[in-house]
Parts: C-alpha cells; structure tokens; sequence
C-alpha cells in the first residue's frame, strides 16, 4: 500500500498517524508543499480551523493542495476542523482562509456551545455495524451541493459527507480504536 499524507500544521495528526499505523499504512507528515509530491491521499486533523487556514496558506499549502484535488490526482480526508477547511463557504466567517473543494457551507460548533463534546454512534451508509462517533465543538454540513453524498447523519444533520476523491465527517474517527473509516478512505484514494 502506498503513503497517505497527514497535514502536520496543527491539531491531532498524531492520532491520524497511529490509526494509519494499525492499519500498516505509512504515513508522511505534510508541512510544505512538497511534501505532496507523489501522494495519493491526505487527511487533514481536526484542532482550530482558522488555525490550519492560516497557515496552510501561509506555507503554499492551500494552493498546492485544491490544484491536485482539482487535477483528481489527490484524495482528501478532513476530520472536523479539517472538514471545515474543505469547506466552499464556512457560515459567519466569510473571511475564514479555505480549500473550497467541498460543495457544502459548515457550520461551526454547531451543536453549541455548551455541548462542547460528546459520543454517539451513527449509522454509516455501506457499513454494517455502527461507528461511535466522537464529536468535539464539531460542525455540520448544510447547503450540500448536487455532487455532495451524505454517508452518515446525527439527528438529521449530515455528519459524513463525500463528493468525489473528498470526504469530510463532523467526528474524529481518529479518537476511537475503529480503522474502517480510514480504511474506506483508502480505498476512495484507490490505495
Ligand atoms: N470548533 C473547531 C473549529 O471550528 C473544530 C473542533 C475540532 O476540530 N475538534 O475549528
């Protein structure tokens, strides 16, 4: 199997990087935007969204990354505040720097913010037992675009999405011991 990149800027890459290992995939920190040469896949961490903006444009890597993405040369994976950068529109921050490749506007800690964490487990679309989603002032996707699938949803808010090679989920699928979801991943970016 090939490599997947984890874009090491900010947040929990760590925890990417262990899922990967268990599943004996290796992983490359991604921090310039050469680190992209010959990657197949990246997975972006949740932490701070405005953050992993900031300097994932500072360093290159937000032009570097939506052209493989627009070339289809490149499969991502953006776990909540990763997911928000995917985002085309981030609702209440028009400012907020951003990939754009993800047809879909975000909502920020939308589940308020009180509720700062918690787990539920959601039925994901093609699996067959459920997954315990871990869910940390995390966002939901709304105004999906046409090409924009919904693979999982939480008191009818999307909460897994897909369009094309991208995925983005709410939860952070790396906080829990369950690989199926970078497994699919995997096999989305055909590794
Ligand atoms: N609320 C954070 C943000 O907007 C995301 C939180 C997370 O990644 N756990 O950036």
């Amino acid at each position: 199997r090939g490599v997947v990149g984890v874009l090491a800027l900010q947040g929990d890459f760590r925890e990417h990087k262990e899922a990967l290992r268990r599943l004996g995939v290796e992983a490359k920190e991604v921090r310039k935007p050469e680190h992209l040469e010959g990657l197949k896949a990246l997975i972006v961490p949740g932490g701070e969204s405005t953050t992993i903006g900031k300097l994932a444009r500072e360093y290159g890597l937000e032009e570097a990354v939506r052209q493989r993405v627009a070339e289809g040369s490149l499969a991502v994976f953006g776990t909540c505040a990763g997911a928000i950068w995917l985002a085309r529109e981030i609702l209440g921050y028009p400012e907020q720097p951003r990939l754009g490749v993800l047809d879909v506007a975000v909502e920020r800690n939308a589940f308020g913010r009180q509720v700062e964490s918690f787990e539920e487990d959601l039925f994901i679309r093609g699996f067959s037992e459920p997954f315990h989603g871990v869910f940390i002032r995390a966002p939901v996707f709304r105004r999906l675009g046409e090409g924009v699938e919904v693979l999982a949803e939480l008191s009818s808010f999307p909460v897994l999405v897909r369009q094309g090679k991208v995925l983005a989920s709410s939860f952070h699928p790396e906080l829990t011991p369950d690989t199926r979801l970078h497994r699919y991943f995997l096999e989305l970016a055909g590794l």
